[in-house]
């Protein structure tokens, strides 16, 4: 139980990793609010915390949107009256040939990736300043350290991430609120599922522990980065890939 009693904000949490973290959140004695776009989803989300006895709330959020992103972080305090953790998780792919990619290609990831871990960062750091602590983790990925073809916008976005966190960890530190990036591998989810049999060898053979990732992976390093136990970390980004990128 790292996080009894804390109330901590999941973006994209209806499925994928999101949903790993607002679970094991939820396990380690948190109450959890979800924010996807998959309103849906999040709803079964928010019924499975709830089922692990923790409170949750379920909010349909588009975090492209500074408007609605305000509007949720009102709910979530009229709800809980605190948010002492902060994962901006939602993010997308539209993969192309840099020659190929479109401007709105560009655009959607960029806004949803970027700026969305932007509007969030900004809303919920106004509440934590005033209650002088929190935790913010932003959900990178090694993408964004490596580079990949076809995905200059992916990985510019995630590239983006970890110098936003490190600003934010910068900005937000002397009122005690630690922020710090997770950059994942490989990672099994929907997100991957797509790819080819013939990709997903091709990284396989480039992983020194020899296995995909798993949800839970990344959801047992956030609740350590969620905890009292990472208080003296920030700004940093934890890779976190089976041995993929060495730096
Ligand atoms: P996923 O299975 O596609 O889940 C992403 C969730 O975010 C979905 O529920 C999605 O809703 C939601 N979402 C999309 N746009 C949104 C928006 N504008 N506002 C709020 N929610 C939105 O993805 P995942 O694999 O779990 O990835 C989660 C995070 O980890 C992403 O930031 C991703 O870049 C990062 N990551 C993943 C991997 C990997 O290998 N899977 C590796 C490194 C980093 P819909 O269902 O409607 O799309």
């Amino acid at each position: 139980m790292r996080l009894k009693g804390k109330v901590a904000v999941v973006t994209g949490g209806a499925r994928g990793i999101g949903k790993e973290i607002a679970l094991l959140y939820a396990k380690e004695g948190a109450d959890v609010a979800v924010g996807d776009v998959n309103s849906a989803e999040a709803e079964n989300t928010a019924k499975e915390i709830e089922g692990l006895g923790r409170k949750s709330l379920e909010l349909l959020l588009d975090v492209t949107d500074y408007d609605k992103v305000e509007e949720a972080v009102n709910k979530i305090l009229d709800k809980f009256g605190r948010i002492d953790i902060l994962v901006n998780n939602a993010g997308i792919t539209k993969d192309n040939l840099l020659l190929r990619m479109s401007q709105a290609e560009w655009d959607a990831v960029l806004s949803v990736n970027l700026k969305g871990t932007f509007n969030c960062t900004k809303a919920v750091s106004r509440i934590m300043l005033k209650q002088r602590s929190g935790k913010i983790i932003n959900i990178a990925s090694i993408i964004g350290i490596m580079g990949n073809v076809g995905q200059a916008n992916y990985a510019a976005s995630k590239a983006g991430i970890i110098a936003l966190t490190k600003t934010a960890a910068r900005e937000l530190a002397s009122r005690n609120i630690n922020v710090n990036a997770v950059a994942p591998g490989f990672i099994q989810t929907d997100m991957t599922a797509k790819l080819s049999e013939e990709l997903k060898g091709k990284m396989l053979s480039q992983i020194p522990l020899n296995r995909l990732g798993m949800p839970e992976d990344v959801a047992r390093l956030c609740v350590f980065l969620a905890s009292s136990d990472a208080d003296y970390i920030t700004g940093q980004t934890v890779v976190l890939d089976g041995g993929m990128v060495m730096v």
